[in-house]
């Protein structure tokens, strides 16, 4: 399974992202969590990362997009990935594809979370608040004058992504507002509709060998095949053949009759 995370900072990606990754044994990739690691480390990207990052600046798309395409090779994606801050942009996302078409993969989803941007501030406030009582370092960017400018680039660059998805027909989009429950659960829903369709979709020949395929009784088979005809057809063919059919009986009748 490859999804993406959509939504403002604060909305949720993360914690959601975390729930899906232990339910379907996918890793996530979080490019902030990447970033944020390289900055630690202070490797070359981690240095020109430092100050945009904590300005609430978008790293440039290159190197964002230089580091996912090496994350997606490594072999414990193969099973699948949740990108969780990625892609943030439309070059990202368009880059995002030709990596996925040259790979023979596809987007199973882009799940959309929407949240008012109060409620981030608050949200935003009370995580630095929760890290600083743990004794933890605060996000140099979970401060209100860098979520100003986060939130500003969301809406300018990243928002126009859901349109960019929706146009692909790979968009579905949650309250994000919701508590983590029910926001799982609306992911759930989405997830399993989705599995549903795939399995739909699949070549008979492929679903051969799976529990669900064996259990069908040909009945059901042949009655999927008389569904395939035209129904206007079949409708035809009926009052034909009942027209074709009703002198005969009516010659059948007069028979007794005469003798
Ligand atoms: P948020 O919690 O705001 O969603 P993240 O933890 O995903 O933030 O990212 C933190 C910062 O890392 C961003 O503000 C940005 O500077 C940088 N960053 C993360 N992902 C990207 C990306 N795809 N493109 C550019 N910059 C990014």
């Amino acid at each position: 399974m490859r999804l993406i995370m959509l939504g403002p900072p604060g909305a949720g990606k993360g914690t959601q992202a975390q729930r899906l990754v232990d339910r379907h044994k996918i890793v996530q990739l979080s490019t902030g969590d990447m970033l944020r690691a390289a900055v630690k480390a202070q490797t070359p990207v981690g240095r020109k990362a430092k100050d945009i990052m904590a300005r609430g600046e978008l790293v440039p798309d290159a190197i964002v997009v230089a580091i996912v395409a090496d994350r997606i090779s490594q072999p414990d994606a193969k099973k699948g990935f949740i990108l969780d801050g990625f892609p943030r942009t439309v070059p990202q996302a368009e880059a995002l594809d030709a990596m996925l078409a040259g790979k023979g993969l596809k987007l199973d989803a882009v799940i959309e979370l929407k949240v008012d941007d109060g409620i981030l501030l608050n949200r935003i406030e009370k995580r630095a608040g929760e890290t600083h009582a743990r004794g933890e370092p605060v996000r140099a960017d979970d401060n209100p004058e860098a979520l100003k400018r986060r939130l500003a680039g969301y809406y300018a660059q990243t928002a126009p992504l859901a349109a960019y998805y929706a146009r692909k027909g790979r968009l579905s989009s949650i309250d994000g507002m919701a508590s983590i429950s029910q926001v799982a659960a609306e992911i759930d829903k989405i997830l399993s509709k989705l599995a549903g369709r795939a399995k739909a979709a699949r070549p008979r020949g492929r679903q051969a060998g799976t529990a669900a395929a064996k259990a069908k009784p040909r009945a059901q088979a042949g009655r999927k095949r008389k569904s395939a005809k035209s129904p206007a057809k079949s409708a035809v063919r009926s009052k034909k053949a009942s027209s074709r059919r009703r002198p005969r009986t009516a010659a059948r009748r007069k028979r007794p009759q005469r003798a």
